[in-house]
C-alpha cells in the first residue's frame, strides 16, 4: 500500500519502545510513558502507513462510541504506543522548532494541549515529563551549543533534527491519554464527515474541519545516492499520521471509506464496494432477504384477503373492482388522515458525527417529522439551535427519532396538551447528558 499512497518519497524516523505503562501525575492526569526497562526501535512510519492509519481510526472509533469502555481504550492506546511510539505532541503543538533553549513556547491554533497562547518553556516541558526526576533529563550549553543530557541511552540527533526530539525519544517523555484520544477522535470524525459529504451533492467546495491539520513544521531535504530524493522531515508522529491520512483520502487509486454494515474504516477497490469483508456483505444480504421475504409474505396475505372479499363480487369484473377498491382505499386514507387523533410527543434530532442532540416536544409529531425530512432534502435547517452544525456538517449528519408519543385526549384543551408535552420534554432533557445537548 505504501506505493499506492505515493509515499515512496516520504521518510521519517520515529522511535517506539517495546513496553509502555499508564501513570497518574499529581493532578490526576493519566499519562502513557515507556517502561523503565523497555528497549527502543527506530522505524519509518511510512513503511507501515496503512496499518498505522487504520489502528488510529480504530482507536478514534472506539472513543467515539456512546458506550465506549475506558479499559478497552487504554489497552488500544498501549498497543498503539508499542507499535508506533508516542505522538510527539510536544513538538507539533507549538510553533517553536527546537523549544529547548527558548524562554517561551507559542502554541499553534487548534492544538489539543491547551487553549493558552503562550507558556514558559520550563512549564511546558514539565507537562510532558511529569515523572522525570532531577538529573534524569536536562539541558546544558556545551561547546557553544545546547545539548540535551539524558540518564539513559536513547538516540540523540546532535542538531540534525530539532533538539526537542532528544526529549521525545527519551524514556522520560510522556503523553496524556486524553490528548491521544482527542487526536484519534478528530481523525475518525473527519473521515465520518468526508463520507457524509461524499453522499450529498455539494454546490460549493467545503473544507472539512478547517484548521485541524498542522503542517507548520514539515520540512524537507534533498539527498543524493544513485538519484536525487526528497526526504520529508516530520518532527512528530502526529503530523506524520495527518500526512498519511491526507494522502490516503486524496489518492485516486483506491477509496478510504467505512463499511456500510460494521462501520469499520477500510480501503475499497471501487465506489461499488460497500463492505469491508465477505462476512459483512453476507450479514447485509441475510437482512435484505429477510426483509424481502417479509414483504412478499405481507403482500401475499393482503392479496389472499382481497381475493376472499372478491369472491362475493362478480368475478368477470375483478379488474374493475380492484381498481375501484384502490380508489376507495385512497379516499379512506385521506379521511383517516383528517380524522386522525393528534399525536404529539417528544422527539430528538441527533448529530451523528459529534453525538450532540436536540430534544423538543411537538403537538403534531408526524408533521414535525415531515418537516425534518423536508429540511434534509432541501438543506434548510429546522431549528436555529442546530443551525451552525447543520451548516458545518450538512443535513445528512442529522437523524430524527421519536422518544415518546402521547395522544391528545378528546376532552383536553390544546393548552393542557402543550403543558403535558412540555413536562415530558423536560423529563427527557433532565435525563440526557447536558454536555451532549444543543
Ligand atoms: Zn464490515
Amino acid at each position: 500500500m505504501k506505493k499506492k499512497f505515493y509515499l515512496n518519497n516520504f521518510k521519517t524516523q520515529w522511535i517506539k519502545y517495546d513496553d509502555y505503562q499508564i501513570n497518574i501525575d499529581n493532578n490526576g492526569n493519566e499519562y502513557i510513558v515507556p517502561n523503565k526497562d523497555s528497549n527502543y526501535t527506530i522505524y519509518n512510519p511510512f513503511e507501515v502507513s496503512d496499518k498505522l492509519l487504520f489502528d488510529l481510526i480504530d482507536l478514534g472509533d472506539e472513543a467515539l462510541k456512546k458506550d465506549s469502555d475506558k479499559n478497552i481504550i487504554k489497552k488500544k492506546i498501549l498497543l498503539f504506543a508499542r507499535n508506533y511510539g508516542l505522538l510527539g505532541l510536544i513538538s507539533s503543538s507549538v510553533y517553536n522548532r527546537n523549544i529547548i533553549g527558548e524562554e517561551k513556547v507559542l502554541f499553534t491554533e487548534n492544538n489539543i494541549i491547551t487553549k493558552e497562547k503562550l507558556m514558559d518553556t520550563s512549564e511546558y516541558m514539565s507537562l510532558f515529563t511529569p515523572f522525570a526526576l532531577e538529573g534524569d533529563i536536562y539541558t546544558r550549553t556545551f561547546d557553544d551549543h545546547l545539548t540535551v543530557f539524558k540518564a539513559e541511552d536513547s538516540p540523540k540527533f546532535y542538531g540534525k533534527r530539532p533538539l526537542i526530539l532528544d526529549v521525545v525519544f527519551s524514556k522520560f517523555y510522556a503523553e496524556q491519554l486524553n490528548w491521544i484520544i482527542e487526536f484519534a477522535k478528530n481523525i475518525s470524525i473527519h473521515l465520518n464527515q468526508l463520507i457524509i459529504y461524499k453522499n450529498i451533492s455539494l454546490t460549493e467546495p467545503v473544507t472539512i474541519m478547517a484548521g485541524k491539520f498542522k503542517a507548520e513544521k514539515i520540512g524537507f531535504t534533498i539527498s543524493m545516492f544513485d538519484k536525487p530524493e526528497i526526504n520529508w522531515e516530520f518532527d512528530s508522529l502526529e503530523s506524520t499520521i495527518e500526512t498519511i491520512y491526507a494522502f490516503a483520502l486524496t489518492d485516486e487509486s483506491f477509496i478510504l471509506t467505512r463499511c456500510e454494515y460494521c462501520k469499520k474504516a477500510f480501503v475499497a477497490k471501487s465506489e461499488r464496494e460497500k463492505y469491508c469483508s465477505p462476512s459483512c456483505r453476507n450479514c447485509i444480504n441475510v437482512i435484505k432477504s429477510r426483509n424481502k421475504k417479509k414483504l412478499i409474505k405481507d403482500l401475499n396475505e393482503n392479496e389472499t384477503a382481497e381475493k376472499n372479499k372478491l369472491t362475493k363480487n362478480d368475478i368477470g369484473e375483478v379488474k374493475g373492482v380492484k381498481n375501484m377498491k384502490i380508489d376507495e382505499k385512497k379516499k379512506e386514507a385521506i379521511y383517516e388522515y383528517k380524522e386522525r387523533k393528534t399525536t404529539g410527543g417528544v422527539y430528538k434530532i441527533t448529530n451523528i458525527v459529534n453525538d450532540k442532540s436536540l430534544i423538543r416536544c411537538e403537538i403534531d409529531l408526524k408533521s414535525m417529522e415531515n418537516r425534518f425530512n423536508f429540511s434534509v432534502s432541501t438543506g434548510s435547517c429546522v431549528n436555529i439551535k442546530i443551525q451552525k452544525d447543520w451548516k458545518e456538517f450538512g443535513a445528512k449528519a442529522f437523524k430524527f427519532e421519536i422518544l415518546e408519543e402521547i395522544e391528545m385526549e378528546n376532552d383536553m384543551s390544546i393548552i393542557d396538551f402543550k403543558k403535558e408535552l412540555k413536562t415530558l420534554e423536560e423529563k427527557y432533557i433532565s435525563e440526557a447528558n447536558k454536555e451532549n445537548l444543543y
